[in-house]
Formats: structure tokens, sequence, C-alpha cells
């Protein structure tokens, strides 16, 4: 293909500024199909005028929409979930397209993004404050929450329309306007997240969309009309923009990455036991910050447990996301896929029992972003595999002889996101979940991902910040509370 004729192919991605699509004047860089590895896309990296253009227009938007009553301003999202309703499947199939996940995924991952829209429509509750009469004699005492100003989102690759709908959907509807910078890997599902919020009805400046990676971040996090920042992604950038946001004087909430533990205990019930570890494993291609990377098998469970995944992933049919027979698709980038295939040979060298070697899978030899569901059986709790985020579909298996030692490997863990326990016995079930070091915990629940109702967020270093994202603590992030004293003369 010739340059020209790619120029001319390639789908644009426009940035949204003051309501209005504007295409950016920032060099491009080239977005792939991960399930072909042709170019799809270019993606701007927005300009610094053009940053602070949205920026401003999110500042502008802010001295109205903060003062529309919250009634209002929940009819747009009301109207935003119908419209994004009423455009499902072309979603379903850009985030297939996008990020590779089946279009079964890609169907589960909006429906919970909706969820956290119906969510945020209960501002007018939520926001409520609380009121004591009579706190001296004559006195009345009362609390309000208020809207905070421009909030910046800051989101990954693995959950194009999910992550965001966790952010600016509470935002605007507690009367905040937002700047979202989307991961650079998936910009597309996000450009129509905010192209239909204007087709329902959002006024101008409320949500505005730039693109790029770090320099645009780093304009964000620095602007002094920023005052709040959620951020979903890496560890190592989530402190970073913690630390950054927090020394320029921003609220900020950083989600980071994962090593999660799944601990089957010998009684527990094998055939759901696999299916729910195989899906929380292999699912989105081991992309998830929910996912089981760790099983760890609690004396005899482990022979039969190694037996039936390995049995189940050889049946786990890899291929394009698109098509319906797809159990699993492909990796994010070519970067993500070598660095996984380099984890797993790693995990030879770190004496590992390689129980399903995904390197030999034939679609690993094609031209999309493939690896084959890998199990790594007899791993050292102590080697590098076993601690550090792989975020692939490789599964390692530890064999610990009961569940203090279980329990053991996941406080050694620097990571705390999830931690799930498979069981019959309530008394095994207590013990793990009033001790286990991981802020989202399953019982015999594979992804333990908690309903937008609930905070979602890990601990150690897989959260940087104070409040959660979603649930009460959305809507405490997203406001500053005033307290009124208030006496009238008689
Ligand atoms: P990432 O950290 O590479 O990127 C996340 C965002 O930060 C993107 O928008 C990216 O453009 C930007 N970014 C990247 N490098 C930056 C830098 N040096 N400075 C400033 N900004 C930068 O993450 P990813 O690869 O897109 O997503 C996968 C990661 O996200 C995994 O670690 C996964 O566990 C994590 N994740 C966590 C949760 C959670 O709830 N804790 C949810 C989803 C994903």
């Amino acid at each position: 293909m010739s340059p020209t004729a790619t120029a001319v192919e390639l789908k644009s991605c426009p940035l949204y500024i003051d309501g209005k699509p504007v295409i950016s004047r920032g060099q491009k860089d080239i977005q792939c199909n991960p399930a072909t590895g042709e170019a799809v896309a270019e993606i701007p990296r927005t300009t610094a005028e053009e940053i602070s253009a949205a920026v401003e227009s999110a500042r502008k938007a802010f001295e109205h929409w903060s003062k529309t009553p919250v009634l209002q301003r929940c009819r747009v999202l009301f109207k935003y979930r119908q419209v994004l309703e009423a455009n499902a499947q072309e979603l379903i199939a850009l985030i297939t397209e996008e990020n590779g996940k089946t279009l079964e995924e890609s169907r589960g991952s909006f429906q919970r993004g909706i969820e956290c829209i119906e969510f945020a429509c209960g501002a007018p509750s939520l926001m409520m404050g609380d009121t004591v009469e009579q706190v001296g004699t004559g006195v009345d005492g009362w609390s309000v929450r208020t809207p905070i100003g421009v909030c910046v989102g800051i989101t990954p690759f693995n959950f194009p329309f999910m992550v965001p709908l966790w952010m600016f959907p509470m935002a605007i509807a507690c009367g905040n306007t937002f700047v979202l910078k989307p991961s650079d890997k998936v910009p597309r599902t996000a450009v129509r997240l905010v192209e239909l919020a204007y087709e329902a009805g959002l006024p101008a400046g409320v949500l505005n969309l730039v693109h790029g990676a770090k320099e645009t971040v780093d304009r964000l996090l620095t602007d002094p009309r920023v005052k709040a920042v959620s951020f979903v992604g890496s560890s190592a950038v989530a402190r970073y923009i913690y630390q950054t946001a927090a020394n320029n004087g921003k609220r900020v909430q950083a989600l980071g990455g994962a090593k999660n533990h799944s601990v089957v205990l010998p009684d527990a019930e094998m055939k759901s036991t696999v299916a729910a570890v195989m899906g929380s494993s292999f699912g989105c291609a081991g992309e998830r910050c929910l996912a089981t990377s760790v099983v760890v098998a609690v004396g005899e469970a482990g022979d039969p447990l190694v037996k039936e995944l390995v049995k189940a992933a050889d049946n786990l049919s890899v291929g394009a996301g698109c098509e319906a027979k797809t159990g699993m698709g492909p990796v994010i980038t070519e970067e993500a896929k070598k660095r996984i295939l380099g984890y797993i040979d790693l995990a030879e060298k770190e004496g590992a029992v390689l129980a399903r070697d995904g390197r030999s899978d034939a679609v690993t030899r094609g031209n999309g972003y493939f690896v084959g569901p890998t199990i790594l059986d007899k791993v050292d709790p102590n080697s590098r595999v076993a601690k550090e985020e792989i975020f692939g579909p490789v599964l390692s298996v530890i064999r610990v002889k009961d569940i203090k030692e279980a329990l053991e490997v996941i406080r050694n863990s620097e990571y705390g996101n999830a931690a799930s326990v498979f069981t019959r016995s309530g008394g095994a079930a207590r013990e793990f979940t009033q001790n286990v070091s991981a802020g989202m915990v399953g019982i015999n629940v594979g992804v333990p991902a908690p309903v937008a109702f609930f905070p979602f967020a890990g601990w150690k270093n897989s959260f940087f910040g104070d409040l959660h994202a979603l649930g009460k603590d959305a809507v405490h992030f997203y406001t500053e509370q005033r307290v009124v004293t208030c006496r009238w003369p008689d």
C-alpha cells in the first residue's frame, strides 16, 4: 500500500472542544487492528494550544452547568443512556475492533458501562447533605455537596467504553465539567462516547476530548484550571499521576495494576471452579485488572485442577474477536505480545512447569497479536512471573499446603486489587474474606467486579488516593462539602 493510499483510507480521530469536533494539528500516530495488524486510524498528539482550549471550554461551561438544576443534568444522562442503547451494536463492534476482545466480552463491558450512567442518574439523592436542627439555641446546621470544577479523566486501553463511564457521568451529574484523555491505543470508542453525549443534548463544553499520551497528560496535570484527576492504568503511571497531580494541588484518585490470586481449596466444586478460573484468567485475553493471573492451589486441589484447566484451555478457540466462534481474542499491540511471550520464556528459565505453552499455538504465528492460553505450574512464589503483572493470557499456578500459606502468598504481593476463594466451606470463606489483603474479594466468583453502586479500587500498589471510583466515593470525589451554621434573629 502506498503512503498516500494509506493516508486516505485511515480513519481520523477528532478532538472535542466546546461541543464541536476538531481535527488536531498535532503529529499523528497509527492505530492498528489487533486482530489483523492492519493500520486503521490516525491518532493525533493534541497540541498545547488545543489542550488549553479544551480546558478553557470546560472552565467556561462550568459557570452555567454547575448552576443547572441537578434534575436537568440527570435528564441529559437518562437520554444519553437511551442514545447509547440505540447505538449498541455499532459501539460493541467498535470496542471489539479497537481492543480485540470478543463481541460477547464487548457486550458485557457495554452493559457495565450503561450501569454507571444509571447509577449517576441517582445524583439528586446521592448529593443530599445532612441537616441537624438546633445545633445551638436557635441555630441550625446543614451540609451541602457542590461541584468542584474542571475534572480530568485518563483511561487505559482495556475497557475503552466502560472505564470512561466510571468517571464522567458521575462527574457531570454532580455539576462538574470534564476533559477526557482516553488511551492512545483505543481512542475511537471515546470519540463516539463524546459525540453521542452531545447528540443526547449535553450543552457545549461540558465534556471535552483530547488525545495523546504522556505529553498531553502532563499538560493536564499541571494546568491550574483543572481541579481533580481520575486515572486508571498501570501502577507505575498511577503513582506518577498521583504524585504529580497532588503536587499541583489537585484532588486525585489513581487506580493501578494488579496481580490477582484465586485460591482453590480441595473441597471446591471442580466444574464451576474451572469455568470461573478460565473466564477470569483468559477472558479479555487476560487484559483485565480483575483477571486471575495466579491460582493458589491448596493441597490435593492442585493436580486435578491443572489437568482440567489445561483441557479447557486446549478447547479455547483463539481468533479475531468479531468472529462468533472466538473464545479469546488478541492482545492489544505487537509490543504487548512480545512482552507476554518474554514472560513465558522467563518462566521456563525460572523453573516453572509449562503445563500448557501458548507460544506453540499456530495462531501466534499470524499477523494479529495473538498469544495462546498458557498455564505455568509449580511456579515459585518468589519468581518474577509470580510477582509481576504480565497482563496477558498467562496463568501461574502456585502450590501451597493450606489456606494460611495461600493468604501469605497474597500478603506478599505488592498489588492488592482483587482475590477470590473457591470452597464449599463457610468457615474457610470467612477466614479468607477477613484476612485477605485485597480491595475486591470474590467467594466462588472469578471476577469480583463490584457493581456501580459499590466503590471500585484495590489496595497497596493497585491504588493511590483516598476515594475510590464509583459508589458513594465517586460522589464524594466529584464534590466539595460546605457546612452552613445558621441563626435567624427571632
Ligand atoms: P497505561 O498506564 O500504560 O496507560 C493508561 C493511561 O495513561 C493512558 O491513557 C496512557 O496514554 C497514559 N499514559 C501512559 N504512560 C504515561 C506516562 N508515562 N505519563 C502519563 N500518562 C501516561 O495502562 P494501559 O496499558 O493502557 O492499561 C493497562 C493497565 O491498566 C494494567 O496495568 C491494568 O491492570 C490497569 N487497569 C487497572 C484497573 C483498575 O481498576 N485498577 C482497571 C483497568 C486497567
